[in-house]
């Protein structure tokens, strides 16, 4: 018997069908634009694994809300878009959890939730500079009220550098996600 590439194809797709993944997520991994090509693969596809399939989505459906089944509307989904919106600061992204406010008074150098980006190193590196300064201010003016807060603020604005440069050229800034073109939807703007 002689395989070919396409046999593996095949071979993946029965496996991975058969293991419980859902037919449309493998048309995904296929590129299949729909799943009506993945089920052709019937000569060893088995059609009751479909059918099960379908069966046990429309059993889950059934006991679910019918509204979770329904379309976004547009401002549902202008929401959702503009949690991401929201996300973006200075000095990055703001990896809070979605539909949270800022939890932490947008004192972003000293949270733990930023994801600084790479291209803003030398804007953290400015405003390290800058509390270096204030720093040294508040000291000779005795404004010893400012002093420990100043501290805590270049602390992390130092860990952060440290970290950046660290990672030097390891670290990949993937930006903000946008499922705009992919959902095929557009923002009023
Ligand atoms: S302070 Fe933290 S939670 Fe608030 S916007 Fe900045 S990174 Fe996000």
């Amino acid at each position: 018997m002689q395989w070919r590439p396409h046999d593996f194809r095949r071979i993946f797709v029965t496996d991975a069908v058969r293991s419980g993944l859902p037919p449309h997520i493998a048309a995904k991994i296929c590129g299949h634009s729909t799943v009506d090509t993945t089920i052709g693969y019937a000569a060893i596809y088995p059609e009751d694994v479909i059918t099960h399939h379908r069966a046990f989505i429309a059993r889950r459906r059934a006991q679910r809300p019918g509204e979770e089944y329904r379309d976004l509307t547009a401002a549902e989904w202008d929401e959702f878009l503009a949690h991401f919106e929201l996300r973006k600061v200075a000095l990055g992204t703001c990896g809070r959890d979605y539909g949270t406010p800022c939890a932490h008074e947008n004192a972003c150098v000293r949270c733990r939730l930023l994801r600084v980006d790479p291209h803003q190193l030398p804007r953290l590196e400015e405003i390290h500079a800058n509390l270096a300064d204030r720093l040294q201010e508040a000291k000779e003016q005795g404004w010893l009220g400012e002093v420990a807060a100043i501290e805590t603020t270049m602390a992390a604005a130092t860990q952060k550098l440290d970290a950046m440069r660290t990672a030097g050229n390891a670290t990949v800034h993937l930006g903000m996600p946008d499922t705009r073109p992919a959902a095929g939807r557009s923002r009023a703007s």
